[in-house]
Formats: C-alpha cells, structure tokens, sequence
C-alpha cells in the first residue's frame, strides 16, 4: 500500500538548499517501513514559512493523494499537521470520505480512520483547537503590544514621512528627520496655497525632492493622506481613533485644521468619551450594523444606529445584554468528568507540542540572528580591507540591522505568546471551563478592557434582535464544542460507562438564540438514550 509523507524541515537554509534529510523524515520512512507502507511522495514545510505557505504544500498534498489514490498519509504528530488548522476540514473529510483512508500520527501511535475510536478524534480536535488558539494568542499580544505603545504616546508602528525612528527595540520612539521633514511642511504650505490639487502636488512634490522610502514618488493617494494625518500635530490616529502622541508636531493645528477644511474631509474622529463594554463587539440582526451605545438616563443603552433602513426598534440596557452573555460562557462547561479528563489530557499532549513548537522557532530565529550578525561582521571587514565602497556598506548595515530588529521582535512575540491569556494567565481549558467565572472577576476590578478581550476570545459573533442576544463561538471554541459533540457520535465505540454518570449541560442549548452552540440538540453522548433524555423537539 503506498503512503504520502508530510514533515517539516527545521530551518529556512536546508529547505532553500534542498540539502536535508532531516531526522524526521527517516523517522517516518522507517515509520512507513515497519507498517509495510511505500512511500510514495515526501512533503515537506519549513518550520518558519509563512502559513500561506505552508498550506500551499498542505493542499499540494491532499491534491496528490486524491490524484493517485494513496490512502495514507503519514504525520508525525498532530501538530504538524493542525499548525494548519483552517485545512482540518479537509482532512476530516478526506478521512471520512473512505473507509480505507488514514492518517497515522506516527509518534503518538495513532491511526486516524473514519472509524477511530471516538476519544481519539477528540484528541485530534482538541490539538486543533489548542493551535489554533495559540496563533490568536499571537496576534493578541501583538495588539495589546500595540495598545501599551498608544498609551505611552508613541505610534506602534513606522512614522509618516518627516519622521525617523530612534532608540532600542521595544523603546522605539519618532523624531523629527531633519533631512525629510522640510518636505512635509513644504507640501502643506504648497496645499494651503489652494494652487494645487493632491494630483499635481504629488508631481511638485516629486520635483521637490521627496521620496519614498522606497525612492519613488509618492502618489496623489498618499500625499491625500498625509494631508490628512493629525500625526503632524502630535496626535496618534489608530483604527479611526485619535490618541495624544509625544512626539514633536511638525504642523500648526490652525495649518492642519484649514488644510482639512480645503480637503472637505469629513471632520475627524472624535475622542473616545466612553470605554463601552460591548463598543464595536454587537451586531443589530435588521442590518448587521454595530450597535450604538450611550447613556440615558442613569442606563447604558444599546440600539440600532439606523444608518441604514432597519426594522429594530428596541433599546436594550447593557447589563440585559450582559445577563445573556453570561449564558453563553456557561454553556461552555463540560459536567461530564470523564471527559473533561480526555480534555485535560488532550491539552497536555498539545501543550507540549506548543513548547517543542516554540523552543524550534525561537531556536530557529536565534540562528537567524546570529548568521546576520556574523554577515554584519562580515561586512564591517569588507569596510575596513576597502572591498566595498561606503555607500554599500550604510546600505547592507541598515538593512541587517533591520533583519536584527526583526527577528528580535519575533522572539518576543513568541516568548510573550507562551506565558498564556492575557492578563488573567489562564489556559484554554480553564478558559472553556471558568469563563463566566473569569469574566465576573475581571469586571469586580473594573477592568473592561480583560473583558472585551474575554469576550472576543469566545465568541465570533454577537447579534441582538429586539434585545434577545444570539451568539457564535470563536473558532478555538466552536473547535473544541464539536470535538466534545464528535465524542458521542454513535458510529464510534460505545463509552460503557458513561451510563451511570450524569453529562448534562449547564443548560439546555436553545437553538433560536445559538447557531453554534456548544452541543447538539440530541446530545448523543448519552448511550442509548436513558431515561432522563427526553428527545428534543
Ligand atoms: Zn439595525
């Protein structure tokens, strides 16, 4: 029987070279020896590729086995091959599909087949899911890294033109750039003069002298936009809120607020007067707009904005929405100890697969580092036995000190990533089990913000219709719901004794207010339906 191989290579060298035969891909030819499986093609992804492309090879690979008819594929854990959880559908299906299709998980010794025994496929979901939430824990702490840097009064990210960054990583800060600066108040006054549309003041502009980064000209959209960007009179602008900067302004804000006038822009964003809790995060279900929040009359209101035609009329107070929310964080927790136990079990093992996952990316960026560092030495040599001119020299040394910036950035994210949620250090299980708990004890503190991040980390969507809530878990947690939910499917072997322990929810899912509620309306993990279960109608 013939056999794909899916592995990883560990470094971004041996993969660009082709030169690897890495230690686990032998593993998983000798692997495929000992099942008597014939390897028919080796698939391999970097470790560090971006997923894009890391899922490219994923899908060449299921492409390929489809193709040629291989029943098998060969992983070596679960991990590897959830690190691209938006394709575990179609590995699910490509599993399902035909009896004779596995997936061996060559160093946990498991075969996953359309007829594993039910807690494994709960491992493998629960993998899943446990990846997945590990890339949001990423991306969370990139924004919250965001957010500390507003608050400190300095843009997260690179200045507009006018400006350069100084100082360490993590302590960067914007200047005024003496060298580029003159331009930018050269294209206001030019703006201000009314000769000119944003058209030919990019052409002037361009006469002038100014560049982009990147030595072109800049076009009419980007001269239009920094027009537009309060940044020259010290403010921050980010996700269409406005924040005080420290840094020095480059413009008067009687310039700036007449060049807006002559832009007609709309006025600018206002101040943010209040931290609504539920802010950006609830949909009206007439119009599928955000709902508004203020207060009337000592309450907190929510309502339909009514920008566009939409039937809702209702105002619903915050703490109503509130008091339904809670429901849905409770209706996350699993009463049945056996497999919470599964759970608990399924997350060590995915625990680990995040600490190997980390220490080789973070070993991996390390190498990095150290192989610029050794071109940067490199370099400085070449300087100093007059090899390269000057100006190659300034060039390549920015562009490694970039690469070092970088990649120290990387290792922080990922160090910052591995010491688990947010502020209330808790992990995915405690999370799935203790959310309500959690939440109730993030707002005793008052501390909306670990609210709305709890919030968002749950669900993926919040409707209202008429003030009834209705929601939608989040991808980590509907992942998880259905492994529970795929636990019980009858097709897979019985859980004996089950039957003498109570599994029930916390309370019954009401299909009109859940479209992805955590269980199903016939929760068949009930062997043989006793007597208790009363069939849903
Ligand atoms: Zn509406």
């Amino acid at each position: 029987m013939k056999t794909a191989i899916f592995c990883r290579v560990s470094s971004k060298e041996q993969e660009d070279t082709g030169y690897s035969l890495p230690a686990q891909e032998k593993f998983l030819r000798d692997y495929a020896d000992k099942q008597g499986l014939e390897v028919a093609k080796v698939f391999a992804v970097s470790e560090s590729a971006a997923g894009k492309v890391q899922r490219k090879i994923f899908i060449e690979m299921i492409a390929y086995v489809r193709k040629h008819d291989i029943p098998t594929i060969i992983v070596e854990t679960t991990d590897r091959l959830t690190r691209n959880f938006a394709d575990v559908p179609t590995i699910d299906l490509w599993i399902t599909e035909d009896e004779n299709h596995q997936v061996h998980l060559a160093k946990e010794g498991c075969i996953l087949h359309n007829t594993s025994r039910s807690h494994e496929w709960f491992m493998w979901r629960v993998k899943v899911a446990t990846a997945e939430y590990y890339v949001r824990l990423l991306s969370e702490n990139v924004k919250k890294g965001q957010k500390e840097k507003i608050a400190q009064g300095w843009l997260p990210t690179k200045p507009p033109n006018g400006y350069k960054t100084i100082g360490e990583t993590g302590h960067k800060i914007h200047i005024i750039d003496e060298d580029t600066s003159p331009f930018v108040r050269k294209m206001f006054d030019l703006y201000l003069t009314g000769n000119y549309s944003t058209k030919r003041l990019s052409k002037k502009m361009f006469a002038e002298g100014m560049r982009s980064q990147l030595g072109h000209k800049l076009p009419h959209s980007r001269i239009h936009s920094l027009l537009r960007d309060p940044f020259y009179i010290g403010k921050i602008r980010w996700n269409d809120d406005i924040y005080e900067g420290k840094h020095q302004p480059l413009i008067t804000v009687e310039q700036f607020n007449k060049v807006q006038a002559m832009l007609k822009s709309r006025t600018t964003p206002k101040y943010r007067k209040h931290n609504f809790l539920f802010r950006g995060l609830l949909k009206c279900a007439g119009c599928h707009n955000s709902i508004t929040f203020e207060t009337a009359k000592g309450h907190i209101y929510g309502h339909c904005n009514h920008y566009h035609e939409c039937p809702q009329k209702t105002w619903v107070k915050e703490y109503e929405v509130e008091a339904q929310l809670l429901d849905g964080f409770e209706t996350l927790k699993i009463k049945n100890s056996r497999i919470v136990g599964w759970l608990k079990k399924a997350l060590k093992e995915s625990h680990q697969d995040e600490i190997a996952y980390h220490n080789s990316t973070v070993g991996e960026l390390q190498a990095r580092y150290e192989a610029v560092q050794k071109r940067m030495d490199k370099l400085y040599d070449d300087k100093l036995d007059e090899k390269i001119t000057p100006e190659f020299y300034s060039r390549k040394l920015k562009q490694y000190s970039d690469e070092k910036d970088e990649i120290t950035e990387s290792i922080k994210k990922h160090s910052q990533a591995s010491t688990g949620y947010i502020n209330l250090g808790v992990n995915i299980y405690e999370l799935s089990q203790r959310a309500k708990e959690l939440y109730l004890k993030a707002k005793a503190k008052d501390m909306v913000d670990e609210q709305r991040a709890l919030i968002r980390f749950i669900f993926a969507t919040l409707t209202v219709d008429e003030g009834k809530l209705s929601y939608t878990y989040s991808k980590t947690f509907k992942i998880l719901s259905e492994a529970v939910e795929a636990t019980n499917c009858p097709k897979v072997d019985k859980i004996d004794d089950l039957e003498n322990e109570k599994f029930e929810l916390t309370k019954k899912p009401d299909s009109s207010t859940q479209k992805d509620a955590l269980l199903p309306l016939h929760p068949i993990w009930l062997p043989g339906v006793d007597s208790n279960h009363e069939p849903s109608s």
